[in-house]
């Protein structure tokens, strides 16, 4: 099965604010509560987390950025981690602030362009507001593939792992989110791993060749949300899993994978 994994960057470098973080201080381990307070270091910023477990298991994801972030801050103050991440060979996507529009998403699309100093091939809309009439004409601005859709939320569902194909444009629908599992599939965080586990082998054995997987990077620091890099540690032991990046995609298309006709 592939595992395709994504992360979506919802918060600016500059990270969440006092009064965020004091209502929402049970979801934080003491050691990082200690560390936003006292030493004023931004938890929600896991892109370091993320990059150096994976980098040490030799797989690379996609990271979704916002160009504009709810703070009034820009993707540019992340451009030194767009630049390593691309020298790294992660993929960088676009994490669209308005879905219901092509030229708003393709005018996101081209600033964040250049500041990866490449092409964008994929996209995934902030909060999935996507149109769907957009979908296939996501191609006309050069965009591949989606994954701004989950057909279930309630609970972990086939209909929400594959791909489809809207015209020329791949959606990979969301298989599994961190959030989600944290709020509607109710898993406590020291069941996250496990549940996680159990989910992504009930799909493989029930045929599935391609799961999405979105952890976002805030959540690596939250209780419950660290349970991804054990992921990434304990991936190769998971022999049934192919962990790749969404524009790799393409290249086990080629060889034959194929993806549900919609369009
Ligand atoms: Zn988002």
């Amino acid at each position: 099965m592939l595992l395709i994994l994504t992360h979506d960057v919802d918060w600016s470098r500059k990270g969440p604010s006092v009064e965020h973080v004091l209502t929402r201080l049970n979801r934080f381990e003491l050691s990082h509560r200690y560390r936003f307070f006292s030493l004023r270091e931004n938890i929600y910023n896991g892109i370091q987390d993320i990059m150096e477990a994976e980098q040490r298991q030799g797989m690379k994801s996609t990271f979704f950025f916002r160009v504009l972030y709810d703070d009034n801050t820009t993707a540019e103050l992340y451009s030194d981690v767009i630049s390593e991440l691309r020298r790294g060979g992660w993929e960088i996507g676009l994490h669209a602030n308005n879905g219901t529009d092509l030229g708003d998403i393709q005018a996101e699309k081209k600033v964040l362009e250049k500041l990866y100093a490449n092409e964008i091939y994929s996209l995934r809309v902030h909060y999935l507001r996507i149109e769907p009439e957009i979908i296939p004409r996501l191609s006309t601005i050069g965009v591949k593939f989606d994954s701004s859709i989950c057909i279930s939320k309630a609970k972990p569902s086939l209909e929400s792992t594959g791909c489809l194909l809207y015209n020329e444009v791949v959606e990979l629908p969301i298989s599994v989110m961190d959030t989600y599992m944290f709020t509607y599939w109710g898993i406590k965080p020291e069941e996250v791993y496990e549940r996680l586990i159990e989910t992504l082998k009930l799909f493989n054995d029930l045929g599935v060749e391609i799961a999405t997987i979105l952890w976002h990077t805030n959540s690596i620091k939250m209780c419950g949300g660290r349970e991804y890099l054990k992921l990434v540690e304990e991936i190769w032991r998971l022999e049934w899993i192919t962990p790749i990046k969404v524009m790799d995609l393409a290249i086990y298309m080629n060889r034959g994978v194929s993806c549900k006709k919609v369009l």
